[in-house]
């Protein structure tokens, strides 16, 4: 692991079973785009960058196309987003010149009522979470060996441990988190530089937007993500909880 140093090709690796703690001590001091060169430059086609539309994933989009002309930019298409996500996707497409891959369970909202209850999402937001998100997603990654996350430690207790590149043993690839050291300020700064459009939730009390029912405005010192499943002790959609 002699040559991480810098963003090169590493040798054809069993990720799974390298000792990534040594990759993470060197990958720390790297910038983001750099963390995300190492990954375009080894796995190509085959690593793919998830998002939800979140600040920090704008700012790893924008990086991406400007280290590569079409780098896979994929979302997870629940039926529940806000018109203000939606629209901050077309004009993220028509500003990057990207053309997001969309991922869906394959299951509509009507469906889903008839098979569990109209409000899935009140009376088992991990069950909805599972089959609208989690579970779409882990199909398409499925074929990929990995994806690249904009999860930061300083977003919620739950995420304070990440690390830039970590083994997913849920979805069996490598995760990279390039902005896992960035801070919410770092963000929002590097967004105000190149004038990227963000979503107008965040300028009315949402610094977290997910699927409409699941997603409130949140007071002048809340935390980031308290908006997120509120009055539940649901923290994460799942997508970044490991299995064992
Ligand atoms: S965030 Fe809410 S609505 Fe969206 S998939 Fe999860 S439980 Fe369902």
């Amino acid at each position: 692991m002699d040559d991480v140093d810098e963003p090169g090709k590493q040798p054809e690796l069993n990720w799974s079973l390298v000792d990534l703690a040594v990759i993470n001590k060197r990958l720390e001091g790297w910038e983001p785009q750099a963390v995300l060169q190492w990954g375009l430059v080894n796995f190509g086609d085959d690593l793919a960058i998830v998002t939800g539309f979140g600040p920090s994933g704008i700012v790893l989009m924008h990086m991406a196309t400007q280290l590569q002309a079409a780098p896979t930019i994929v979302y997870v298409q629940t039926d529940l987003f806000f018109a203000e996500t939606m629209a901050l996707r077309d004009a993220l497409a028509a500003r990057l010149g990207v053309t997001f891959v969309e991922v869906h369970s394959g299951l509509s909202l009507s469906e889903q009522a008839v098979r569990f209850g109209p409000c899935l999402w009140e009376s088992n937001p991990d069950l909805c979470c599972s089959l609208r998100k989690v579970e779409p997603l882990r199909r398409f990654l499925a074929a990929k060996k990995a994806w690249v996350t904009g999860i930061r430690r300083d977003q919620s207790p739950t995420r304070a441990k990440a690390t830039a590149v970590s083994w997913d043993n849920t979805n069996q690839l490598l995760k990279l988190c390039p902005l896992v050291a960035w801070t919410s300020a770092q963000v929002w700064a590097y967004i105000a530089q190149h004038h990227l459009p963000y979503n107008s939730l965040h300028d009315r009390g949402y610094p977290s937007i997910g699927c409409l029912p699941c997603t409130q405005p949140v007071g002048v010192n809340g935390h980031e993500r308290d908006g997120r499943w509120v009055g539940t002790d649901k923290l994460e959609c799942g997508i970044h909880v490991q299995m064992m």
